[in-house]
């Protein structure tokens, strides 16, 4: 069964026009009567829509629309834009070590992430925003909450697929808006806005130039060599971390910026950024710019253990727009 809010069902077996709203809150009454109460309020609107010879999902249909797509569902194909490509994490779960990557995706009716895992995050290096994707035979899974389509062996990606464009995208972000004081390490991304109060040095580290992994320098005879535990000796690129704190009244905390959204906090190009590597004097300029911006910023919070302290990992960022923060002020 396919997790379709109440709400959702409900509607639909309105919008069918075999039941009104009256006759159908009786009938999910009566079917939760009729079996001893062992069903829930979804469980039994289910059953009558399947009764009433209602689709409530069409996963067959050649291609679904976002809001069409619901956890549980296999072999789905979609297709969206590429509003958000995240960077690409790594972890590690006891000897399994792995990488993840995700996009967030949108078409006219909604947005949903897309989550590529270890060697499929390799299909996305030519993947960038504004690319429109069709996925297909991908699954669907629920994600504290969230709907996710999960990028598996089988499935496939078409990106710039001839012929297709996409106009009205929804570009709403789903994140739940939170304060500084209420964040708390795990779960979902969240949305924060802050001031910037603190600006360290960037730190540039080497990795693969194929997996993104962070390499280290290994001496090898007389030679000093790059190793990649998956591709062997390489020759790495540079890449790099920003971490900012970010004041927003209530608390602050560490903002850990990776190599695209540092790009995207500094407005810089890759390559102009990869100047204060070796002429570190000039960041202090970027240090003046950045203190006293107020940003805002999708992420997720982690326990950093060796410091115990919460760091923010931001996964999008852009300018605070002040007009939007007074409209969100003045609702509450
Ligand atoms: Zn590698």
């Amino acid at each position: 069964m396919y997790k379709i809010p109440l709400a959702e069902i409900k509607s639909k077996i309105v919008s069918s026009g075999k039941l009104d709203s009256t006759q159908l809150e009786l009938r999910i009454k009566g079917k939760i009567n009729e079996l001893s109460g062992l069903i829930s309020e979804e469980g039994a609107a289910h059953i009558i829509a399947n009764e009433l010879a209602i689709e409530l999902v069409n996963p067959d249909k050649d291609r679904l629309k976002i809001k069409e797509i619901y956890s549980g569902m296999r072999r789905i194909s979609t297709v969206g834009k590429i509003l958000r490509k995240f960077d690409v994490r790594e972890f590690s779960k006891g000897e399994r070590k792995g990488k993840v990557c995700s996009l967030l995706i949108g078409d006219e009716t909604g947005t949903i992430r897309v989550v590529f895992w270890n060697d499929q995050v390799d299909q996305l290096s030519s993947v960038t925003e504004n690319n429109i994707i069709i996925v297909k035979d991908a699954s669907v899974r629920d994600n504290n909450g969230s709907t996710e389509i999960h990028f598996g062996e089988n499935s496939s990606l078409d990106i710039n697929p001839e012929g297709i464009t996409m106009d009205a995208v929804r570009q709403s972000l789903s994140y739940q808006r939170k304060t500084i004081e209420m964040l708390q390490p795990g779960g979902e991304t969240v949305e924060i806005v802050g001031t910037v109060v603190q600006v360290f040095d960037p730190r540039f580290f080497n990795v693969c130039s194929q997996c993104n992994k962070r390499v280290n320098e290994v001496v090898n005879g007389n030679e000093k060599q790059f190793q990649c535990a998956a591709h062997g000796k390489v020759t790495p690129s540079v890449s790099y971390v920003l971490n900012l704190v970010l004041d927003d009244g209530s608390g602050n905390i560490r903002a850990v910026f990776w190599k695209e959204q540092t790009n995207k906090v500094v407005s810089k190009m890759e390559t102009d950024f990869l100047l204060f590597k070796d002429n570190p004097a000039s960041f202090e300029d970027i240090k003046t710019d950045l203190l006293g911006e107020q940003f805002k910023m999708g992420g997720r919070v982690q326990k950093n253990e060796m410091f115990d302290r919460l760091e923010f990992n931001v996964q999008s960022v852009e300018k605070a727009r002040p007009e939007e923060e007074i409209a969100r002020l003045q609702q509450q």
